[in-house]
């Protein structure tokens, strides 16, 4: 059975973006076709200034967001990375198959490097490796897929890499994965600067929609989403990005085609009227249920619990091999 593995950062509330890029297809399609893994990928969470105890509330909130979604613990595997200590293990490894060279044109690298260098903090070196650690929470586990919005392309693309490298050097040892993405809004944008990813880490709040916005807030922030100067809808994400954008959120939320619904709208007010209510009737569901979930904290820890559990299992033999392999 393809073996399947995604995770999300405990860096912010979940947002829309998480949801349409990723969440999504683990819910509906993935935990039902294959073996699945789902992480709250905490370590990557230290890569940046934060509060130890706002990590620990956040893992807990995504993991039981990731649950209320739809994420079945019968089908699949949902952990969380620091309890299971192969990922660590395994990414000294990689680091001694990467460079620095490869790891410093990472976009996400240079991205929140100048933003921590701009608050005038120092950047971690963890900002620098984290990506190794991603290749190693994914060839822990002998990935086949790893499906994740398009901003991941190239940290998959280094996994792959790395990955081929270590085979070639030292005998095959890792499965060589590929990265899959949704056919519509693979990257859905700040609503209020459609040049840049709705991203939960990010300060502002206005342009980005959380699973957990209540319907009025999810209203108001589409209301105000940046449009352009135009009158007509069109689908041009050059020249039109937000309205682009919001397109690309009313076809994922409503199964269609956003070139087609351009067409559809003759305003901008409609446009965003629509799209405000799919994101809400999308999202009702789900808040319903982690009110549900978050008063048993019980029931949460136990799933977490086995999920490490079943992880470690997996993963010890591979990463044995790699120690093996390696010479050691
Ligand atoms: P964030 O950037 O919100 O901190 P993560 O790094 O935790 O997100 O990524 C978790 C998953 O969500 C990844 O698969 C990523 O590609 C996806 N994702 C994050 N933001 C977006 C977005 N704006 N549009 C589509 N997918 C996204």
């Amino acid at each position: 059975m393809k073996r399947i593995f995604s995770g999300l950062k405990p860096t912010g509330h979940l947002t829309l973006g998480n949801y349409l890029g990723a969440l999504r297809r683990w819910v509906e399609t993935d935990q039902h076709q294959a073996d699945a893994l789902f992480c709250v990928v905490d370590l990557h969470a230290l890569t940046m200034e934060h509060d130890p105890g706002r990590v620990r509330r956040l893992s807990r909130q995504t993991a039981t967001l990731m649950l209320a979604a739809g994420l079945d613990p019968e089908q699949c595997t949902l952990f969380v990375q620091s309890h299971v200590d192969a990922h660590t293990r395994l990414s000294y490894l990689l680091e001694c198959t990467a460079t620095d060279g490869e790891l410093r044109r990472m976009i996400q690298y240079k991205e929140k490097g100048e933003r921590a260098r701009a608050a005038g903090e120092s950047v971690r070196l963890s900002l620098l490796t984290y990506p190794v650690l991603m290749a190693a929470d994914i060839l822990a586990y002998g990935t086949d897929e790893v499906p994740v919005g398009d901003d991941q392309t190239q940290h998959v693309q280094l996994t792959r890499d790395l990955a081929t490298r270590f085979n070639q050097r030292y005998g095959h040892t890792f499965t060589v994965p590929r990265a899959t993405h949704p056919v519509v809004a693979a990257r859905v944008m700040d609503l209020q600067d459609p040049t840049s990813k709705m991203g939960k880490s990010h300060d502002s709040g206005a342009g980005i929609v959380y699973l957990l916005d209540e319907p009025d807030v999810v209203r108001k922030k589409v209301a105000r989403a940046v449009t352009d100067s135009g009158r007509e809808v069109r689908y041009d994400r050059e020249a039109s990005p937000g309205v682009a954008n919001l397109l690309d959120i009313l076809a994922a939320c409503s199964g269609g085609n956003p070139e087609e619904l351009a067409g559809v709208y003759e305003s901008y007010g409609a446009l965003k009227r629509d799209t405000a209510e799919a994101v809400v009737e999308l999202l009702r569901p789900m808040r319903g249920r982690h009110a549900e979930l978050a008063a048993d904290t019980g029931f949460v820890d136990e799933v977490l619990r086995k999920g490490a559990e079943r992880a470690r299992e997996i993963a010890r033999p591979r990463v044995d091999a790699a120690y093996a392999a390696i010479g050691l």
